[in-house]
């Protein structure tokens, strides 16, 4: 079924699996973990790349825009996702990326192409203007008039989409659960998730990013945003930052690696290279140290990207 409507996007999120993850380490801590499987969404759009997109394409929609315009590296899960959708939303997509043309195509450089993405290879100096007014109009000279969807769909469409993936988890749960994880990129899905559950839920981002530079900001302004319409009482939602394990879309170190391998045993689901596993790995960290009380009951969002399994070195 396409997806056209939110109540449609919400009924999808409600029929997302909860999968009980179990491992030697978190039963002896007494942790009970399950995994909402967000990237069982959608076979072409899945985790929370749809839920980012999803008002942002219906903003193009109704503002009368024909093509979406959006940025990303070689094995952007944004860009593969933009590129699904707007291939089943029949809208033109135009994905910039960082660097020249490679004589070969990473793999989700060329599922975005055959879904009909131009891709447009720019300099690494051009790329980081992509903010910039005069840049984005020259861009649109170029490649005519397109709604603009920034890097990772970081903008409050996105945290909105995420909020109904909030709101499911809390009907689906009942708040029977002591706190929820997701990992960060730009924070825009934490955001969204932190305004969407229960207020009173902690709700537990881990950063992938080495420097966590605006992060924390940008995430305050996105939440505050979204919940200023209703009461607001404090922050739900904390940042941790220990488990980056380098940096983003660093080669895991050879005990990251093995903490990813063994995770797969016990547990049967396959996590990507970049976000899940690094989450998972901070979770099971904070159980072996005692973070969480004895018994309780967690819920770690799995946010997708394993399209990004290929061409990377898995267990
Ligand atoms: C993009 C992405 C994230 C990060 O989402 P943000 O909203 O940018 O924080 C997390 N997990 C996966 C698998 C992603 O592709």
């Amino acid at each position: 079924m396409v997806i056209e409507t939110a109540q449609q996007l919400a009924d999808a999120a409600l029929a997302v699996p909860l999968q009980r993850a179990t491992t030697a380490m978190l039963s002896k801590q007494g942790i009970e973990l399950w995994v909402r499987r967000d990237d069982l969404l959608d076979s072409q759009l899945s985790g929370n790349k749809f839920y980012k997109l999803f008002f942002n394409l219906q903003a193009a929609r109704s503002q009368g825009f024909s093509q979406v315009l959006s940025f990303g590296g070689a094995y952007s899960n944004h860009l593969h996702a933009l590129a699904a959708a707007a291939h089943r939303y029949r809208i033109n997509a135009i994905g910039v990326i960082r660097g020249e043309r490679p004589a070969h195509l990473s793999a989700t450089l060329m599922d975005a192409e055959a879904w009909g993405m131009k891709l447009v290879f720019v300099s690494r100096a051009e790329y980081d203007r992509k903010t910039e007014a005069d840049w984005l109009t020259d861009m649109q000279a170029c490649y005519g008039p397109s709604y603009l969807i920034p890097e990772g769909g970081a903008n409050l469409a996105g945290a909105r989409g995420v909020q109904l993936l909030g709101h499911a988890l809390e009907q689906q749960t009942q708040g029977d659960y002591a706190a929820v994880c997701i990992p960060v990129g730009t924070g825009t899905s934490l955001a969204g998730l932190a305004a969407g559950v229960d207020r009173q839920k902690p709700v537990i981002g881990f950063s992938v990013l080495k420097g966590a530079g605006d992060l924390g900001a940008n995430i305050a302004t996105c939440y505050r945003e979204l919940v200023s319409a209703e009461s607001y009482f404090a922050d739900n939602w904390r940042l941790i930052s220990g488990f980056h394990g380098g940096g983003y879309a660093k080669k895991p170190s050879a005990s990251l690696f093995e903490f990813w391998r063994g995770f797969e045993r016990s547990t049967g689901i396959p996590l990507d290279p970049v976000y899940t596993i690094k989450m998972l790995w901070g979770i099971s960290s904070l159980a072996q140290q005692g973070y969480w009380p004895r018994g309780s009951r967690l819920i770690a969002i799995h946010t997708g990207g394993l399209q990004g399994r290929r061409g990377f070195n898995c267990p």
